[in-house]
């Protein structure tokens, strides 16, 4: 907390400032309304003392408007911090901890947990600092009125805070569960919104709207909880000052027949027992509404430790000249295992790929072809060996430029909402208009973009719904192709062709194998075929590297692919 408010400091002590004024001119009410009392009989000292009163009110007004306006700014630049922070964190979190967590979850921390910073920063952190400065001072001058008095107020008020004591922690408690499962309906939400064909295809509506309806159930019980904590607190405060003003009158009363006080005394003590009651109910206020701010804050420092992208170590490499040409890859010994209670995935590769030329990945589903190339990409590290781009293990790169030198077309590649050329931009938002149109021709858009009416600018909805799965996957290799990579990584990016839209781009990422290092993952035998060399991959280790020809007499699984699963011709797609 004292981290999200230290940038703004000095418009915070500003606003705490002229809180503190603010509650001076009130408290200087109860002396101008002893002196009048005193001098009933003085006619100027009567106007004289209104005037100062009606002062003072005013001032108490304009000075209380200004202070509000800068603290709800104060407050209002904290909720912004802390979304950049958290924005910023999100955006370079490690992709395994993207994958162990829920984007709803995520977007809930994001948007809904930072709102309640809101509050702590106004109503708890200003509310410490006047309501406790209020306090002592009102105290002090309590004291200066008559110290016996004083003493029954404080006994009063020290019972209502232990009962306060006893609730705050339920506040706390009570708002941490709410905003977890504000968490978990974003989490299931984003989940139904995300997948509405296979929810209705199943007819899993009126179950998912449940679960939703559950978790906005809960995050409403716990709330409730947490209110009724909070309204019971400042009840307990509120009453404590009735008893206390009670008691005061009592004992004041009989202070005032034994001639140890005079009435005037009393009528200012007792109004000052009054004036305790704004700042002990901002306390109470600030302590309860702390616990809710606490518990946005408990679950911003959980997202704040999820792992990072490591930042590139001194020195770190990056291409030599503006055109370093087609790269070469090379796997020594490479282990991978997503975690540490999870088997291998890769069993020690060892590869050599040299620059330029097309090299082709076969396998089983499940045999690591995937995770290979998110091992390229440097979604992961291995947990042994090294991969090495240019002579250079990746480690050694700056993330930037190493993924600046790849064009990586993921399986299933997604395509995001916008409009097409927003998607074709991603990867390089200053492409001239004639290198996309090229672009467009290679990757066989170029008849869609002229059927659209609006062209480049058709919105494709959420995750390119509003595409065909070929003409998603023709997007998703231009996108990459318009990054003019030094390394191609096709992650069965063709599976969803018809063959002549295939064949075509079989043609286009040949002519780019020229030029570039193009690695495919593929099921389909001409795609394979036209390999420079095959990589079979089995349960994590390379069985055998050739041409299809040696493969299909020296590698008995290779021929069994080549007879079987390798699918051709007009076949729509292929598996895993
Ligand atoms: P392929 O692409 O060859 O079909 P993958 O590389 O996708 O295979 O997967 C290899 C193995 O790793 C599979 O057993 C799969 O279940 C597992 N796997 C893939 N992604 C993850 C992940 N994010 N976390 C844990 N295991 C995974
Ligand atoms: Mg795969």
């Amino acid at each position: 907390m004292l981290g999200l408010v230290r940038p703004h400091r000095r418009v915070l002590a500003l606003g705490a400032l002229l809180s503190l004024i603010t509650g001076a001119t009130g408290l200087a009410l109860p002396l101008v309304a002893r002196a009048l009392i005193e001098n009933l009989s003085a006619e100027r000292a009567i106007t004289g003392a209104l005037v100062a009163m009606t002062a003072l009110v005013l001032a108490n007004a304009v000075i209380g408007a200004v202070g509000g306006y800068v603290l709800q700014r104060t407050a209002e630049s904290v909720v912004l911090d802390a979304r950049r922070s958290l924005v910023s964190h999100l955006l370079r979190l490690r992709i395994g901890a993207v994958d162990r967590s829920e984007p709803g979850d995520l977007l809930a921390r994001v948007t809904s947990d930072t709102t309640l910073l809101r509050s702590v920063t106004t109503d708890s952190l200003i509310g410490f600092g006047t309501g406790g400065l209020t306090l002592v001072a009102t105290v002090v001058l309590m004291a200066v009125v008559d110290a016996p008095l004083l003493g029954v107020t404080l006994g009063v008020i020290a019972l209502a805070a232990l009962v306060i004591g006893v609730i705050v922690p339920r506040i706390h408690r009570a708002s941490k569960r709410a905003q977890e499962s504000v968490g978990a309906m974003g989490a299931t939400l984003e989940r139904v919104l995300g997948a509405m064909r296979t929810i209705k295809a199943s007819g899993a509506e009126d179950r998912e709207e449940r679960v939703v309806h559950e978790a906005a159930e809960a995050s409403w019980r716990e709330s409730v909880r947490a209110a009724k904590w909070s309204a019971l607190a400042g009840n307990t405060a509120g009453l404590a000052i009735q008893a206390a003003f009670i008691t005061v009158l009592a004992v004041g009363g009989a202070r005032v027949a034994s001639g140890a006080i005079d009435v005037a005394t009393l009528v200012a003590f007792l109004l000052y027992v009054f004036y305790l009651m704004a700042p002990i109910q901002q306390l109470v206020a600030a302590v309860t509404r702390y616990q809710v701010g606490a518990a946005a804050i408990d679950r911003m420092g959980e997202t704040r430790r999820l792992p990072v992208e490591p930042a590139a170590p001194a020195g770190a490499a990056g291409p030599e000249g503006d055109d370093p040409g087609p790269a070469a890859l090379r796997f020594e010994g490479v282990r991978f295992r997503y975690a540490d209670d999870l088997s291998d995935v890769h069993h020690g590769i060892d590869l050599d790929i040299p620059a330029r030329g097309m090299t082709a990945f076969v396998g089983p589903s499940g045999a690591g072809k995937t995770t290979l190339f998110s091992l390229i990409e440097r979604f992961h590290e291995p947990s042994a060996g090294r991969i090495l781009l240019d002579g250079t293990d990746l480690r050694e790169w700056e993330l930037h430029r190493l993924r600046g030198a790849i064009g990586y077309v993921e399986q299933d590649a997604p395509v995001l909402s916008g409009t097409l050329r927003d998607n074709l931009l991603l990867g390089r938002p200053d492409a001239g208009e004639e290198e996309i149109r090229e672009v467009l021709r290679t990757a066989r858009l170029d008849a869609l973009v002229a059927r659209l009416p609006e062209g480049l600018e058709t919105r494709v909805g959420h995750r390119g719904t509003r595409l065909s799965g070929g003409e998603r996957q023709r997007v998703a290799i231009a996108r990459a192709l318009l990054r003019r990579p030094r390394l191609l990584l096709l992650d069965e990016a063709t599976s969803q062709l018809d063959a002549v839209n295939e064949a075509a781009l079989r043609e286009t990422v040949a002519s780019a194998a020229r030029a570039t290092t193009v690695l495919v993952v593929a099921h389909r035998l001409s795609t394979v075929t036209a390999a420079d060399r095959i990589v079979v991959l089995d349960a994590g280790r390379v069985r055998a590297v050739g041409t299809h020809a040696e493969l299909v007499a020296g590698d008995d699984l290779y021929a069994e692919l080549a007879a079987t699963q390798f699918l051709d011709g007009t076949d729509e797609s292929a598996g895993s």
